[in-house]
C-alpha cells in the first residue's frame, strides 16, 4: 500500500520534472532563435549603409566626375556615416540597458517645464516640414523622474509623429493626470501603421516598411528603447493607429 504511494507520488514528480525540462529546453531554443535572428538584423543593418558609402566612394574614385556630382555623392556617404553613427548609439544603449549598466537618475520635477523645453526645441523642426505642433499640459503635475531619459522618450515619440506625418498636418501633446498616473498622448495625423505590424513595433530593429523608415532615417530601436526607459520608471508605453489616418502613443508613468 504505502510503497505503491509513494512510487506514484515520485512518478507525478518526475513526470512533472521532466514537463519542465521540456518547457525550458522549448524556451532556450526560442531564445536561440530570437538572439540569431538579432545578430542577423544587426549585421545587415551595419552592412546596409556601409554598402552605399563603399559604391559611392567607388564611383566618386573611378571616374572624372563634376563637381556637383562629387558633392551629391559624398554628402550621401556622410548621411550614412551618421546613420551608422546613431545605430551604434543605439544598440549601445540597449546594450547597457540589457546589462542594467544603464542607470536612472530621478528628479522631482514640473512635467509642464520638460514640456515647454521639449516644444522650444523641436518647433523649429516641424515648421520647417509644414506641421503643426502643439501641446496641454496643466502646471500642477510633478513627477520623479529622470529628465535626460525622459525627454529622450518624447523626442523620439515626436520625432516618430513628425517622421510619418505630411506638410500641413498635426502633432498634439497632451497631458494629464488621471487617478494615481499621469497620463501623455502624442497623436499625429500621419501614415498610420497596418494592424499587422502593431504587435512587434517595440521589438528592437523592427520597422514597418523597411524603405519608408530608412529614408526618414529611422534605425528601428527608438521605440524599443523608450519602452525600456518608460518601463523603467514605473510606466507603460502602447500604441495605437489607423492606415492612413494616424497614430497615437501612450505612455502611463505612475506619480509616486
Ligand atoms: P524608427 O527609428 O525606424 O522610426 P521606431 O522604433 O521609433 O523606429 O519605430 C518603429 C517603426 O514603427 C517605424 O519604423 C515606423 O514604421 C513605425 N512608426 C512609429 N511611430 C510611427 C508613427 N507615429 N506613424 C507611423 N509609423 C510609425
Amino acid at each position: 500500500g504505502k510503497r505503491v504511494e509513494l512510487f506514484t507520488e515520485r512518478r507525478d514528480e518526475l513526470g512533472e520534472l521532466a514537463k519542465s525540462i521540456a518547457e525550458l529546453s522549448n524556451e532556450l531554443e526560442y531564445l536561440k532563435t530570437a538572439r540569431n535572428e538579432f545578430l542577423g538584423s544587426i549585421s545587415h543593418e551595419l552592412r546596409t549603409p556601409l554598402t552605399y558609402m563603399k559604391g559611392y566612394a567607388d564611383i566618386i574614385n573611378r571616374q572624372d566626375l563634376p563637381s556637383d556630382e562629387i558633392k551629391e555623392y559624398t554628402a550621401i556617404i556622410r548621411e550614412e556615416t551618421e546613420h551608422l553613427t546613431k545605430l551604434i548609439k543605439n544598440l549601445f544603449e540597449l546594450a547597457k540597458m540589457d546589462h542594467n549598466k544603464f542607470s536612472i537618475v530621478r528628479k522631482q520635477i514640473q512635467f509642464r517645464g520638460l514640456i515647454e523645453s521639449i516644444a522650444h526645441r523641436i518647433n523649429p523642426v516641424f515648421a520647417e516640414k509644414g506641421i503643426t505642433f502643439s501641446y496641454q499640459c496643466p502646471d500642477d503635475i510633478f513627477v520623479n523622474i529622470d529628465p535626460d531619459r525622459f525627454e529622450q522618450v518624447l523626442i523620439n515619440v515626436l520625432d516618430n509623429a513628425l517622421k510619418y506625418s505630411s506638410e500641413g498636418g498635426s502633432v498634439y501633446l497632451d497631458v494629464h493626470k488621471s487617478g494615481k498616473n499621469t497620463e501623455i498622448t502624442v497623436s499625429d495625423q500621419g501614415d498610420g501603421i497596418p494592424e499587422k505590424d502593431i504587435p512587434f513595433l517595440f521589438d528592437r530593429l523592427y520597422r514597418v516598411e523597411k524603405s519608408r523608415s530608412r529614408n526618414s532615417g529611422g534605425t528601428g530601436l527608438g521605440l524599443a528603447i523608450s519602452k525600456e526607459i518608460v518601463e523603467s520608471h514605473g510606466g507603460t508605453i502602447q500604441l495605437s493607429s489607423k492606415p492612413g489616418k494616424g497614430t497615437t502613443v501612450f505612455i502611463k508613468l505612475p506619480l509616486e
